[in-house]
């Protein structure tokens, strides 16, 4: 089959690999569609926590954010069958130890993750393999492109209920990319009545706007901490969502918080460490969440696409085939072009 792999750090090529062979509890998967996600663009730089801790290497697979369609099941499946269209978790726990019978396998110290964490193999490719038990059924009013955008949009539903953003709350959501986008639905979703949106494209805040946010802001024009303030009568947000991965961004967060605030952090940052105003966020009595992937939120994410609730059609702007994947991550790392979410169609 044709699949894309990271050669070594900015080197992406077509190769010929030999079809996924699946074990008993796997099944074999047609991938219809693959998001490119700003976690591509890390593993491909080498900026990647897990290739700079060693525990992905290259070459490697790609590609977490996916739908297609089973063409073999294994002898021990039981809950999947030839032509069920799907979606699956990122995170792939052992099912065995303590933290997977928790529920939060995303922190299985056994697991691996799908196009990145020791190497499981990604969907930059024309086929998948994955266990039976992390699949989803899609429903039938989800198309395949829109299918591939459960993972991002799980991802922002797992961080709105992790920070119990709730009735009435006043959000700021920092970032107008694909999950900044779908945690402004979301938290919309949970109650809150106000939500900011923060982004340096005015196109893409036009849609945030469309799809339910209350204010948008450039932070390229208008001062993102005072906006803050001035939507929340001086008081400052129940809660950031910080997407954007910018160290400015997350001391601007603990500015821009009430005090007993919550600051749910969602994106990477390129530095190892970085420096805060620590004893503002002390002084606020706040809290600080981070959200690693989607555990057990792929099940009410669905529910809520297939009852329209959340929107992820007009966050999908360009389409490449899968071989023109060396252009579409160029596309979005040069960041010249406003786009949500680009696919590569297999
Ligand atoms: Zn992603
Ligand atoms: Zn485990």
């Amino acid at each position: 089959m044709k699949a894309i792999q990271f050669i070594e750090p900015w080197s992406v090529k077509c190769v010929d690999v030999s079809l996924p062979e699946i074990n008993q509890d796997e099944v074999l998967i047609k991938v219809k569609a693959v998001g490119v996600c700003g976690t591509d663009l890390e593993l491909l730089s080498g900026d990647m926590p897990h290739i700079k801790n060693g525990f992905t290497k290259y070459p490697l697979i790609p590609g977490h954010e996916w739908a297609g369609e089973i063409v073999e099941v294994g002898n021990s499946v039981k809950s999947f069958n030839i032509g069920d269209r799907v979606t699956g978790d990122v995170s792939i726990g052992c099912g065995c130890c303590y933290i997977c019978r928790t529920g939060r396998y995303n922190l299985c110290p056994n697991r691996v993750v799908v196009g990145s964490y020791r190497n499981k193999d990604g969907a930059y490719a024309e086929y998948l393999k994955m266990p039976e038990r992390h699949l989803y059924k899609l429903p039938d009013n989800i198309s395949y492109e829109e299918g591939a955008l459960v993972e991002p949009a799980a991802t922002s539903a797992y961080a709105v209920m992790k920070a119990r953003i709730g009735l009435g709350e006043k959000v700021l959501v920092i970032g107008d990319g694909p999950i900044g986008q779908l945690a402004v639905q979301c938290a919309k979703i949970a109650g809150a009545t106000k939500v900011i949106n923060v982004g340096s494209w005015d196109e893409k805040l036009e849609v945030a706007k469309q799809l339910g946010a209350d204010a948008a802001l450039n932070y390229k024009k208008d001062d993102m901490v005072a906006a803050a303030l001035e939507l929340t009568n001086g008081e400052g947000v129940d809660t950031v969502i910080e997407t954007s991965g910018n160290k400015i961004a997350f001391n601007q967060s603990i500015k821009s918080i009430r005090p007993g605030g919550k600051i749910a952090l969602l994106s990477f940052y390129s530095e190892t460490e970085i420096s805060a105003a620590i004893n503002n966020f002390i002084i606020k009595d706040a809290e600080m969440i981070g959200i690693l992937a989607s555990p057990n939120a792929f099940k009410p994410t669905l529910a809520l696409m297939e009852t329209g609730r959340i929107n992820v059609k007009p966050l999908i702007t360009h389409k490449f085939p899968l071989h023109q994947a060396e252009e579409a991550l160029e596309m979005v790392r040069s960041k010249k072009e406003c786009k949500i979410k680009v696919l590569l169609i297999p």
